[in-house]
């Protein structure tokens, strides 16, 4: 709520400018240049602040924005209003295009992949005929209001902020909300996002494709604001503005996008109007200092400038907890007879080492098994093959009866399989409630389109008063609203928990849940545990703690090097002379 006032105030304040007294023109020039670079910008905070994609080819997707509405306004006749959906389009096709190419690729191949195409489509704007090479387009129409026309840059001023308000409340839209959570989680890795169902190719192309459409809409106000275009500001040099803007405003935060604009426009025009003054001749300095000042900045305010604001500014509104939601429809207990789980001579290979060796064992329903061993025994790469993050080199896995061998993990946390990490994979900055949230993503239905216009309130409300209740059982309902990073390792662990029940699942897989925990906290986990159980939940956990393991599981399942070498009752297990063998030294 109070960003979305502090927008509406901001855009009053933006609508009051042209009106001051004595504004000199010239400012406004500098506002409508800053509006333009900040739409960029708020592409780009998504796409590399919140998701981790870091691109260098943004202005080529502001080309296709001002390089559609010229042809089609020029050589065709076309009212400018026209070419807008036009543009955007072709700068979103554009983007799934590249996109598809591009997202596939990981680590520092990705950046390097958006500079070959921001290379590539700056030749071919000044190659082309029809795009008349270097010297571009001119002679395009102004926007206009029946015979009003936007010519100077006194009226365009209003349409430029116009649409970086819009673009910040969609923005801030977008980032609240289901598929939101999404994009911010793919910051940390595919693997626990997939684990719960978000599809990450799909929401990294989503992200691709936006903020594409913001450079394609500053490119068309471009086009309409110089009358003109040509291959120079589409280039790759002003790409690398663009990403300067985002990171040194603050990547990740709607208005560092606008302070970044803000600062690197008016830094960039003082350079060129005085500096000249002070090094006769001197043409290339002012790009020099600029990049010392920008280096500068980033040395003062590594996370970006907004951030430093933002914390001067008064404290925000308390975190409320969620509303009361009618609850979302639980899902169809498996019922009937036979295991829930078997797994059949599981085998996994990492090239010599064989990590799991030909395990066999199974989870009946409303049991609780443990899956114990030494370090390096295979037990989190049983895990990873139960829910479908490796694949096996051999051997067969059934879910009530059902081959699951092959199946994707969003697939297989559908039909109900949650499981925690052993390596903790929250987001450390968010906060505990919105990363157990990611943990109901299945069970919500809102796309971004309906997040951008908020009528996603509903389902969101209901997803969020379920995580709250699960935040409540494992009892963490005091840190709901504190960053997950600022937790105890032993309280990720249990934030884990929650968001796997928020899954409603029907068999939880818990990958050493009470490390780090102290004793109190493990009999209330292993109260929770029993609870779910009776509930009609099957749990399988790995754990270190025997008094833990032998209190609560029925069935224990010992792995040694990759191989079960047995399999009972705790009191079975505990004389079992091969696994007193396999444990000799290690604390019981
Ligand atoms: P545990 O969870 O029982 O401690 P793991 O399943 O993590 O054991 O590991 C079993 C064995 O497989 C270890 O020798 C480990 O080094 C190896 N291993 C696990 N994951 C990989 C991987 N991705 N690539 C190569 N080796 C791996
Ligand atoms: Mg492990």
């Amino acid at each position: 709520m109070t960003q979305r006032w502090a927008i509406l105030v901001f855009a009053l304040m933006m609508a009051a400018v042209p009106f001051i007294p004595g504004m000199p023109p010239f400012w406004i020039v500098l506002l409508d240049n800053i509006g333009l670079a900040a739409l960029v910008a708020m592409g780009l905070v998504i796409l590399t602040g919140v998701g981790g994609l870091t691109s260098f080819g943004q202005a080529a997707f502001c080309g296709f924005g001002g390089y559609v509405t010229a042809i089609l306004t020029t050589s065709y006749g076309l009212s400018p209003w026209l070419t807008l959906p036009l543009s955007l389009m072709a700068s979103g096709f554009a983007a799934v295009v590249l996109g598809l190419m591009t997202v596939r690729l990981s680590g520092h191949y990705l950046p390097l992949g958006t500079i070959a195409w921001g290379l590539s489509l700056f030749y071919l704007f000044s190659k082309l005929e029809f795009l008349g090479r270097n010297d571009g387009i001119s002679g395009i129409p102004p926007l206009s209001f029946g015979s009003v026309q936007l010519i100077g840059p006194g009226k365009i001023y209003f349409i430029i902020w116009l649409a970086v308000v819009i673009a910040a409340l969609l923005t801030v839209n977008l980032l609240d909300s289901r598929t939101g959570r999404a994009i911010r989680a793919l910051r940390r890795g595919h693997i626990a996002a997939e684990a719960f169902g978000v599809q990450t190719a799909r929401a990294k192309l989503l992200v691709f494709i936006y903020a594409a459409v913001l450079a394609g809409l500053s490119g068309w106000l471009y086009a309409h604001f110089q009358r003109a275009v040509n291959p120079t500001p589409f280039g790759l040099t002003a790409s690398i503005e663009y990403l300067f803007i985002a990171v040194v405003g603050g990547a990740g935060y709607v208005w560092g996008a606008i302070l970044g604009a803000g600062i690197v426009v008016v830094l960039k025009e003082i350079l060129q109007s005085y500096l000249p003054y002070f090094f006769k001749g001197q043409a290339q300095l002012e790009t020099i200092i600029f990049g010392l000042l920008l280096v500068g900045l980033l040395h003062v305010a590594p996370g970006g400038l907004w951030p430093r604001l933002a914390a001067l500014l008064p404290a925000k509104a308390k975190n409320r907890n969620p509303q009361a939601a009618s609850p979302l429809a639980p899902r169809e207990k498996a019922i009937g007879n036979g295991p829930l789980l078997q797994v059949d001579n599981a085998r996994k290979q990492f090239g010599g080492v064989i990590a799991v060796n030909d395990v066999s064992f199974i989870v009946q329903r409303q049991e609780i098994v443990a899956l114990i061993g030494p370090n390096g025994a295979g037990k989190s790469t049983t895990f990873n093959l139960i829910t479908g993050i490796l694949s096996p080199s051999a051997g067969t896995f059934s879910l009530s009866g059902q081959n699951i061998n092959g199946t994707p993990p969003q697939k297989i946390a559908r039909l109900g399989v949650a499981r925690t990490f052993q390596h903790v994979k929250l987001v450390p900055d968010m906060s505990v409630l919105e990363n157990v949230v990611i943990g109901a993503h299945l069970r919500g239905h809102s796309g971004a389109i309906a997040s951008m216009l908020r009528l996603d309130r509903a389902d969101e409300a209901k997803l969020l008063a379920e995580a709250a209740k699960q935040i409540e059982r494992v009892g963490l309902g005091e840190q709901m609203h504190q960053l997950a990073g600022s937790l105890s390792l032993g309280q990720q662990r249990i934030v884990e928990i929650a968001r796997a029940l928020c899954i409603d699942p029907i068999l939880l897989l818990l990958d050493e849940p009470a490390a780090g925990l102290r004793h109190m906290e493990k009999q209330k986990l292993a109260i929770l545990l029993r609870q779910l159980r009776d509930e009609g939940m099957s749990v399988l956990l790995v754990e270190h703690d025997m008094g833990f393991v032998m209190d609560l599981a029925e069935r224990i399942v010992v792995l040694d090097f990759g191989t079960k070498i047995a399999e009972g009752t705790p009191a079975a297990i505990r004389a079992n002379p091969d696994v007193i063998k396999a444990y000799l030294g290690a604390a019981s």
